[in-house]
């Protein structure tokens, strides 16, 4: 243990993921040499992740604006959806190219035992959005249309390939089972058990991604 502010500052690191005591030691000693201007910038950096991020309202990823640039997309299917945990999984579903609608980021997944139930995620702007209540951003060209909510036809859940992952899939789809004129797939077969979705190779994921089976 050291003393005053070195050591606090070495216990702040250590509560970042995957960064162990003794690594959070070695950035805490690396600071130490730096120049005066990287601590700024290293500063500045950590202020702008609560002041400059915020979350799209319809989706939930993060976002530099209320709505993020995927659902401003026109271009996008906006009556389908692609459930994800993360705000990493959307990345690795964007680098297989096959998706062309929108996202919603649940920011996580059911885990009881971590206290994470279904009012920590955001599931609740998802049935919002099913439902038609969520007013989707107005368009560019005339914002006196596409106020409303889109038409849903189909939401793919794409959780976690492990146990919290198939738990939320499983809950999801229950839920989904109230609107009747929509379609509930789950990513297909092939995807490595026990693994997380950000890591899964893009050819596994865009073949899961086509060949989708409805729940
Ligand atoms: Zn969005």
């Amino acid at each position: 243990m050291f003393e005053g502010p070195f050591q606090d500052l070495i216990d702040e690191f250590s509560r970042l993921p995957g960064v162990g005591p003794k690594s959070a030691q070695r950035i805490a000693f690396h600071l130490l040499k730096v120049e005066p201007e990287d601590i700024t910038r290293l500063q500045s950096a950590l202020s702008a992740v609560r002041e400059g991020i915020c979350f799209c309202r319809i989706c939930g990823n993060i976002s530099a604006e209320e709505v993020c640039r995927t659902c401003s997309d026109r271009k996008r299917d906006l009556g389908l959806i692609c459930v994800v945990e993360e705000a990493r999984d959307v990345q690795a579903i964007e680098r297989t190219g096959e998706f062309r609608g929108r996202y919603h980021v649940l920011g996580g997944a059911l885990d009881p035992l971590g206290g994470i139930g279904p009012n920590e995620l955001n599931i609740r702007t998802l049935l919002q959005r099913i439902g038609g209540v969520l007013p989707d951003i107005p368009s560019a060209d005339d914002p006196e249309v596409n106020q409303d909510a889109p038409d849903i036809h189909e939401v793919i859940i794409a959780t976690d390939p492990n146990t919290e992952g198939e738990a939320t899939a499983t809950y999801l789809a229950k839920l989904l089972r109230d609107f009747p004129d929509l379609r509930v797939t789950r990513l297909a077969s092939g995807m490595p058990l026990g693994g997380d979705l950000e890591f899964v190779d893009e050819l596994t994921l865009s073949r899961a991604l086509s060949g989708r089976l409805t729940v």
